[in-house]
């Protein structure tokens, strides 16, 4: 059975004490879920907060890593100092990244490379625009992005990475993709894993929805077969509302 996952994108939102207070709110109300639950956090939050979090099922990411090992390369954060801040995750392939810091399909590939390296998991974000999905080349899209940056990596490899479609057309607009279209692009992606690997690791691999997904709309889209869980960015920030999400997965 795959892992099904609640996950937060707290993007640049909440200083280092708002963090602490939402991720102190979090431990405290999530003992035993019936899905994995992570949070992703700025840089700055995450040795904090993965101490805090210490021995909670709630698990932290970061939302970002450098795609160089070490240097010279200033302001940047790499996979290795994600690593050793306790963070158990990266996030990888956000739309926001790809389109206001120009991240390509070549550069994550590196990123993905350097996180596996350092023994961090990935959630990796895939996604088409909305003029891509007005054109019906939505399918085209992500699969380009799959085939840029990670059907390169071996089977093994690939038990670390967590899939997020997320449509940037959905992300923070309040449109929501539909149950139905969310249900068939992840059919298609797990497709997709399927040939690039086997149709067993295409059923063992965690794809989750991403785009306005809310504690309104959440149970509808989780109740689809391939839809394992959701990347949530808003409605991740109140704990309340992402509470409410986790607990309809
Ligand atoms: C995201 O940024 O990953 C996201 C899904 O944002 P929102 O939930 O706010 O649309």
């Amino acid at each position: 059975m795959r892992t099904k996952m609640v996950a937060g994108n707290w993007k640049m939102n909440k200083n280092l004490q708002e963090g602490v207070a939402l991720a102190t709110e979090l431990k405290q109300a999530v003992k035993d879920p019936k899905c994995a639950v992570v949070i992703g956090t700025p840089f700055i939050h995450l040795a904090t907060v993965a101490e805090l979090l210490k021995g909670s099922p709630v698990k932290v990411a970061a939302e970002n890593c450098a795609d160089h090992e070490k240097g010279a390369y200033t302001g940047e954060v790499s996979a290795e100092m994600v690593k050793s801040t306790g963070a158990e995750y990266v996030i990888l392939g956000h739309s926001e990244r790809r389109q206001y810091y120009a991240e390509t399909n070549e550069m994550l590939a590196e990123k993905v490379r350097l996180a596996l390296q350092n023994g961090l998991k990935v959630i990796f974000c895939i996604g088409e625009v909305k003029e891509e999905r007005e054109a019906g080349r939505q399918n085209e899209v992500v699969k380009a992005q799959l085939e840029g940056s990670v059907f390169g990596l071996s089977a093994e490899e690939w038990k670390q990475i967590t899939l997020a479609y997320e449509p940037v057309w959905a992300i923070g607009t309040g449109l929501t993709a539909t149950p139905a279209q969310a249900q068939e692009m992840h059919a298609y992606l797990r497709e997709l894993v399927a040939k690039n690997y086997n149709p067993q690791i295409a059923d063992d691999t965690t794809i989750l929805y991403g785009g306005s997904c809310n504690e309104k709309n959440a149970a509808e889209l989780f109740a689809n077969p391939d839809v394992d869980g959701g990347l949530i960015g808003g409605a991740s920030l109140v704990a309340e509302k992402f509470l409410a999400i986790i607990a309809a997965r």
